[in-house]
């Protein structure tokens, strides 16, 4: 019966093969998203690996941070551009999680983030979730809880919900806008925990700073950020 369904996906990928993220070449069949040759080339950071980390000092004043990775640089027209272009506008959620994992193994084979406790996506704004209908940033959590061996949760950083006054005040600057829209919820279980913060993308942190900030706000928490892809 397996060999059947072999047969017939290997039929199907005849007139409909599945391509290649990267370099939009055929994918081989035990390939999925991108082939070998792109998942060898893809531009690494390897921040994990070095001590000096530019991405810890984009928090540098503004929130404790215990480790700051980044796995993918960000380049235009980059392969990594098109990842995150599947990932947020062709629907293409399982490419989080693979991107997730395989990051989460270098991490791990790599002895870092040993003493996380549970890993917290950032939460989609609820407007872009009635688009896009998934939260990409789970998706990558999901990942790297497979990769890390370590749980993921959504219960721990919520979406604050505003009154209407509140958001009209909220429109000054970029970070009046940002800095109180998350909260940290289930804070009894959450105190004292080492929490992983993903997200897509780190840019000028703001976002990412505002959640960090509120989990830190409880009782012995500590904070450290994994991204998959990064501009610096
Ligand atoms: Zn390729």
């Amino acid at each position: 019966m397996k060999k059947i369904f072999q047969w017939i996906n290997d039929l199907v990928s005849i007139f409909y093969p599945r391509l290649c993220i990267g370099c939009g070449e055929a994918l081989q069949r035990n390939e999925s998203h991108l082939c070998l040759r792109c998942i060898l080339h893809l531009p690494e950071t390897n921040y994990h690996l070095s001590k000096e980390n530019p991405l810890e000092k984009i928090f540098w004043g503004r929130a404790k941070v215990e480790n700051v990775f980044s796995f993918l640089y960000f380049r235009k027209g980059n392969t990594v551009q098109s990842i995150l272009h599947q990932l947020k506008y062709k629907g293409n959620k399982e490419i989080g999680a693979f991107m997730g994992e395989m990051y989460g193994k270098k991490l791990a084979d790599a002895g870092c983030l040993a003493d996380v406790d549970v890993i917290v996506p950032i939460p989609l704004h609820p407007k872009k979730m009635r688009i896009r209908g998934y939260n990409q940033s789970e998706w990558i959590a999901m990942g790297l809880s497979k990769g890390l061996n370590v749980p993921y949760s959504n219960d721990f950083l919520v979406r604050a919900t505003f009154t209407e006054t509140q958001t009209k005040k909220a429109r000054f600057s970029r970070w009046e806008n940002v800095k109180d829209v998350f909260q940290a919820s289930r804070t009894d279980e959450l105190a004292g925990k080492h929490v992983l913060v993903c997200d897509d993308v780190l840019t000028t942190g703001a976002t990412t700073e505002a959640a960090i900030q509120k989990l830190l706000e409880v009782p012995g928490v500590r904070v450290s950020v994994v991204t998959i892809a990064t501009a610096k």
